[in-house]
């Protein structure tokens, strides 16, 4: 179902307004890696919106490495997501880990995003699949092309055709970045698949110096939006807080990659 042997034209979604995929502009996905605050999100959501960011990005339930790490604000996490970017007219997103929790983040949130450990969980693949809700779909850090789009097909297969591809980089042996932004993997995705496809270049590249050149790279291959972390104040963020951007560190951003994401 995800293949352009099967739908040959591109799939563009209409998200409340918001179109991604196709000859469309591309998007930009943007927010703090976890919701912390009602002060965080509103100045967050207040900058990004007058820039044009039409989706806010913000985890609720978060997949840490560490059990004793920050977990997430939960169920408090999503109202208030929900709430915030409603007030500033975004789309909301986060990331549902958990089957049980797929019906109260459907709830509150405009897309789901499966996170990139939970590309193999083929229950939360099809629970997701059955709800009414487009889906933004991370790629592994150690899955294959196929794999995430085989991914992709368990979402497609329960009936929710909304899916949007993310490639947010791979485990390699390389240390200097956190993981490596596979391009080939956009290249490819985009071929093979009629689905939106779209890089996540904050956890590809886990350090700020490097987004610019990344986000150039990844819409040159044809990705069809840019996912980026930013948090009023990365170095007292709860997670991320060596890669997220502030917001002068945005403003660069967005004149460093130029003119494509200069959102009207
Ligand atoms: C995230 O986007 O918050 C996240 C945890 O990313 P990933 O699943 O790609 O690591
Ligand atoms: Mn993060």
């Amino acid at each position: 179902l995800v293949s352009r042997q099967v739908k040959a034209e591109d799939t563009v979604l209409d998200i409340d307004g918001v179109r991604i995929g196709g000859q469309e502009r591309p998007v930009v996905i943007a927010g703090p890696c976890s919701i912390e605050s009602p002060e965080q999100m509103e100045q967050t959501a207040a900058f990004l919106s007058a820039r044009g960011v039409r989706i806010l990005r913000g985890g609720a339930y978060k997949p840490r490495t560490s059990p004793y790490g920050f977990q997430g604000m939960g169920v408090d996490g999503l109202i208030l997501g929900q709430r915030v970017a409603r007030d500033h007219g975004m789309l909301f997103v986060t990331e549902v880990m958990d089957t049980r929790d797929v019906d109260v983040v459907a709830e509150h949130a405009d897309i789901l995003q499966i996170g990139a450990r939970n590309m193999h969980n083929f229950a939360l693949l099809r629970e997701v699949g059955r709800a009414r809700r487009p889906v933004l779909l991370k790629r592994g850090f150690a899955a294959t092309v196929e794999e995430w789009l085989y991914a992709a097909e368990y979402v497609l297969s329960e009936g929710n055709d909304e899916v949007i591809l993310c490639e947010r980089g791979i485990r390699t042996f390389e240390k200097w970045t956190r993981n490596t932004l596979d391009l080939s993997a956009v290249a490819l995705a985009k071929q093979m698949t009629h689905l939106p496809v779209i890089v996540d270049v904050t956890h590809a590249a886990g350090r700020r110096d490097l987004l610019v050149p990344l986000a150039k790279a990844a819409l040159a291959v044809g990705a069809d939006g840019i996912h980026v972390e930013v948090h009023p104040s990365p170095a007292t963020a709860l997670s991320d807080n060596e890669q997220q951007l502030d917001f002068a560190g945005y403003d660069a951003f967005l004149a460093g990659v130029g003119a494509a994401l200069n959102v009207p």
